[in-house]
């Protein structure tokens, strides 16, 4: 419990990720981070007093002076996609963005652990190795267990088990082209595809690639926060307690499954150095072409940021 968590970008998901981490009492400080000065402010006071009431210990500060030493640091800052902007576009502010991120405060916290959750999440990945020069291991993108939780949610409403039952992967890039592998998800111990037909979990993988799209269609205005957020959360505590957990995360591969110099979410080893050890999956011709479509996806959007963004 004697460790900071810096979250930079407190919209969304950042404040739903500081109330997370704040009433379950996984650290004792939280610094919050955001250009909006006021919102920031009155987020920690509203977090603090519900962290008081939930007799959690942890401290939250908005005090710029504080955000140094942080063992782990969540970057949630990006802008949305407005009308008139091309994907491009997008990905060029957010990775401005980014890049001001770390001139901001990576000299002030050598040590960090850093989880990426701004969009588009494995270029953001990218875009936070290659401005910080961090080692592989230091960066981390929260994609999959967001994307397998929502698998899991969708497998629970079609055959209605209890929560702690299920137990679903999603490897790739997060988008529509994710590779959700039904035969690594399991329920009740029992394989997937044992269980329901091919044309079942089709539909429970498309349900799954359009999770995002629902809540944003739904929303208006703005996309899904809490289980992001608590996605994210399990990630931190996997640092700070060094649990040695493996979670589906987005990392720069160097060899695994045949690719280099991109990012694309794989089973990670979580603790505290960060992402420890990427498990290499068996996965069969269909799921390997899959992820192959995905990682390309990725490798667009590289191309575009070395070509306009890092020259
Ligand atoms: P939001 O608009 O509510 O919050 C973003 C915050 O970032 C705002 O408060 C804004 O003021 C702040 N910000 C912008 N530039 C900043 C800067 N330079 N320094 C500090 N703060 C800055 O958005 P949200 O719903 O919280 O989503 C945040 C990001 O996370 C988006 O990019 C979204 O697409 C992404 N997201 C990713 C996942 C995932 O699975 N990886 C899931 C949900 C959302």
């Amino acid at each position: 419990m004697s460790k900071k968590v810096g979250i930079v970008g407190v919209g969304n998901v950042g404040a739903s990720l500081a109330f997370s981490l704040a009433i379950k009492g996984t650290c004792k400080q939280i610094v919050l981070k955001d250009l909006r000065e006021n919102v920031v402010q009155a987020m920690a006071l509203d977090i603090a007093q519900a962290a008081s009431v939930s007799n959690s210990k942890t401290l939250i500060s908005v005090e710029k002076e504080d955000f140094k030493n942080c063992d782990v640091i969540v970057i949630t800052a990006g802008l949305p996609r407005k009308p008139g902007m091309s994907r491009d576009d997008l990905l060029l502010t957010n990775a401005k963005i980014m890049k001001s991120v770390f001139e901001d405060i990576q000299e002030d916290n050598p040590n960090a652990i850093y989880i990426i959750v701004s969009n588009p999440l494995d270029a953001m990945v990218y875009t936070a190795l290659k401005v910080s020069k961090l080692p592989k291991n230091r960066i981390l993108g929260m994609a999959g267990i967001l994307d397998s939780a929502r698998m899991e949610y969708f497998i629970r409403e079609k055959l209605g088990y209890g929560e702690g039952e299920i137990d679903a992967k999603v490897m790739g890039g997060h988008g529509d082209d994710m590779v959700p592998l039904p035969s690594y998800t399991t329920v009740q111990g029992k394989k997937l595809t044992e269980i329901l037909s091919k044309e079942e979990i089709d539909q429970i993988v498309e349900k799954t690639k359009h999770g995002g799209a629902q809540i944003v269609k739904l929303l208006g205005n703005g996309s899904a926060y809490y289980a992001p957020a608590f996605s994210t959360s399990l990630m931190v505590e996997a640092i700070l307690n060094d649990s040695k957990k493996v979670y589906p995360s987005a990392v720069l591969l160097e060899g695994e499954y045949g690719y280099k110099d991109i990012v694309a979410g794989v089973l990670v080893k979580i603790g505290k150095n960060g992402a420890e050890e990427i498990l290499e999956l068996e996965i069969n011709e269909q799921r390997q072409k899959e992820f192959a479509h995905s990682v390309s996806s990725v490798k667009e959007l590289v191309e575009t940021l070395n070509s306009k963004f890092f020259v």
